[in-house]
């Protein structure tokens, strides 16, 4: 079976490579197996949405990436993150903040807790520049204006001196993009960049990202539960369930014909203009405890197609096509039928 980090690629070599990484929380409840061999990859100039419900992995995933995880209590316990084809998850702790603050770098969903209260939004940009860029001063404090108004943020040489609180919502998460474009990384991990924001803004920030990824042929990686975000920009996108990718496709093809029962599932609760009026479809019960993930297919319980060998055997990933894949015992019936 060919593992998911090598199916099809349009792009050029993958800038991003995560292989079969495996991270387990030692908790005082147990262990709770909160990546269980997790594979994907992103080249330049492209977008890769990682779509799932909350406790599917999708962040967790990311820190692992951004060797930012705490431990204890989480714990990597198998797998590879290459970056250029460097390994990092065996890189000295030097070596993996080199790579963190000038190759891959990462916005959260929180900006007022990301961005640091007690300095000027300026400051914490021409920080970086000066301590990474051996930038003076003046030149830092230059380039954070371009910075500010490359985001978009009015009366930049203005506004550089403010402190966090001073911005709104949107703003601080312009702040924090501009923040992450100081040292030009190659890739951006953006993990739920738009969910604290109002309609309005996430698809200005939304249309903001998507033009700085592609003027500057950046891979992203949209970490999203939000089945529209992902419509609008992604490339490819892989689903996560329960610490596992349970399909991987491109955009197209998904949205066309899911080929997993669970990506079927999220997409009938999407809202469409022909559902207006009804009431839309919802996934029956909720994510399985990772502390007691269930036996065999982790969505078996609550799967509308599931028979017997769901309940006892974990299915591989199938290739549907030379691009796509699906883990689902039934996958080739599934797909085009949702
Ligand atoms: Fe559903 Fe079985 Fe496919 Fe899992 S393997 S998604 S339970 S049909």
């Amino acid at each position: 079976m060919e593992p998911l980090s090598e199916v099809g690629n349009r792009y050029a070599e993958p800038l991003l490579e995560v292989e079969d990484l495996r991270v387990e929380f030692r908790t005082r409840d147990g262990v709770a197996r909160v990546l269980n061999g997790v594979s994907y990859h992103v080249s330049a100039g492209e977008t890769l949405a990682v779509l799932g419900e909350s406790g599917s992995g999708k962040s967790v995933t990311a820190q692992a990436v951004m060797g930012i995880l705490d431990t204890p209590p989480a714990f990597v316990t198998g797998g590879s993150v290459r970056f250029h084809g460097e390994e990092l998850l065996r890189a000295k702790p030097e070596r993996r903040r080199a790579v963190r603050a000038e190759g891959i770098a990462m916005i959260f969903q929180d900006a007022l807790s990301a961005l640091n209260p007690v300095f000027t939004v300026g400051f914490q940009i021409e920080e970086q520049l000066r301590v990474r860029r051996g930038m003076s001063r003046a030149d830092a404090r230059t380039r954070a204006v371009e910075l500010l108004d490359l985001v978009r943020i009015p009366h930049a040489r203005q506004r550089v001196r403010d402190y966090p609180h001073q911005f709104s919502g949107g703003m601080r998460q312009r702040a924090m993009i501009a923040m992450s474009l100081a040292l030009d990384p190659e890739v951006l991990i953006a993990d739920e960049p738009t969910t604290a924001l109002d309609v309005t803004v996430q698809a200005q920030i939304m249309d903001l990202l998507a033009e700085i990824q592609r003027e500057r042929d950046m891979g992203l990686v949209l970490i999203t539960h939000d089945l529209g975000v992902v419509a609008e920009v992604a490339d490819r996108i892989v689903v996560m369930y329960a610490g596992r990718i349970v399909e991987q496709a491109d955009a197209y093809s998904l949205f066309r014909a899911p080929g997993h029962p669970y990506t079927a599932a999220l997409m009938r609760s999407l809202p469409h203009l022909e559902s207006k009026g009804t009431r839309l479809d919802t996934i029956k019960g909720l994510p399985p405890s990772l502390l007691r993930i269930p036996s065999g297919c982790p969505f078996h319980p609550r799967c509308p197609r599931a028979e017997s060998l769901c309940a006892t055997e974990i299915p591989p990933p199938v290739a549907l096509e030379p691009d796509r894949l699906s883990a689902c015992h039934f996958a080739a019936e599934v797909v085009g039928r949702g």
